[in-house]
């Protein structure tokens, strides 16, 4: 059964998707070694006139439940690669992270239909990396041929929001990932917790020992970014770095951000405390 708001809700987003009343925000990740961007991750917004601004953490699964994921999807994604062009044109060529639903990936010609997407636009694919989410009802595991088919096409795949829900270490050393994200929740208090930190930095080492790039998601002060770069991750992310942009915002964030960077290295601050260095590897 729906309940009368969602149903309120799904006919909205039906609408938006119709009118083109839904937009992508753009949120930069950053490399910890340089400050450089090394790509953006396509968050979709929608702000109804009635309504008011909808979480996607709220009507993505509605999406998902109802059988419109994948005209949101497709629409959200052709969106991006367009993006992508226009940035090009403007002298960028960066990576694009989009988040795909586990749902999406039953279907084993999703892979094409995501190439063609690319084919068509001349977005090369190693532009292009997934974010994939476990779902409660579907192990990622099970979608082997799917994720495969894309890496043989040569589009990333990253493990998002990793360590809590469902990720497993089985489908870490099975499933041809090439990113792993760790959850935002480990980030927050690792400043303030050894346990905290020590989990990161286990879980830097455990991926790098299997050959994936890690990103820290949700990075929202200097404490944390001059942390996670002194236990050797690769990539941050978090409203500390930006928040997410819209489109014509992201050349004037990157102008900033080079000397806003240089800043915060040059006055790198004493952690406060030291991992001890038997954890440090
Ligand atoms: P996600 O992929 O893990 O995206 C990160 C979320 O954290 C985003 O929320 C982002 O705005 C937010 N965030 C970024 N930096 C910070 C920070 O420093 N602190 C905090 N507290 N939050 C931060 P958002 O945009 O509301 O998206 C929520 C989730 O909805 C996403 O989580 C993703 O799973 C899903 N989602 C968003 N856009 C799409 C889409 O186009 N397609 C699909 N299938 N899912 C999407
Ligand atoms: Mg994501
Ligand atoms: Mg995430």
């Amino acid at each position: 059964m729906i309940s009368q708001a969602d149903l309120g809700m799904l006919d909205g987003l039906e609408r938006a998707l119709i009118n083109g009343r839904l937009r992508m925000a753009y949120q930069p990740k950053i490399s910890l070694s340089d400050g450089r961007l090394r790509r953006v991750e396509a968050l979709v917004r929608w702000d109804d006139p009635e309504l008011g601004a909808i979480s996607p953490a709220r009507f993505v699964p509605l999406a998902e439940r109802h059988g419109l994921i994948d005209e949101l999807t497709q629409w959200g994604l052709r969106t991006t690669l367009r993006q992508w062009l226009s940035w090009r044109e403007q002298g960028l060529d960066t990576c694009l992270a989009f988040n795909i639903s586990a749902l999406s990936l039953d279907q084993l010609d999703f892979p094409d239909l995501v190439e063609r997407m690319c084919r068509a636009l001349e977005v090369p694919t190693d532009r292009l990396v997934l974010e994939l989410t476990e779902g409660a009802t579907q192990p990622l595991v099970k979608l082997m041929d799917t994720l495969t088919r894309f890496r043989i096409k040569g589009i990333g795949l990253a493990i998002d929001d990793f360590g809590v829900g469902y990720s497993t270490l089985m489908q870490l050393r099975q499933l041809p990932f090439t990113e792993l994200k760790i959850d935002r929740f480990f980030v927050d208090d690792a400043p303030s917790s050894k346990d905290s930190a020590l989990i990161v930095k286990s879980i830097i080492d455990l991926a790098h020992g299997l050959g994936l790039t890690v990103t820290a998601e949700g990075v929202e002060t200097e404490p944390q970014l001059l942390l996670l770069r002194d236990l050797g991750c690769d990539v941050a992310q978090g409203f500390f770095i930006a928040e997410p942009l819209s489109p014509d915002q992201l050349m004037p964030w990157l102008d900033q951000f080079e000397e806003r960077w240089h800043q915060l290295i040059r006055s790198e601050p004493q952690l406060p405390f030291k991992v001890p260095r038997r954890y440090m590897g």
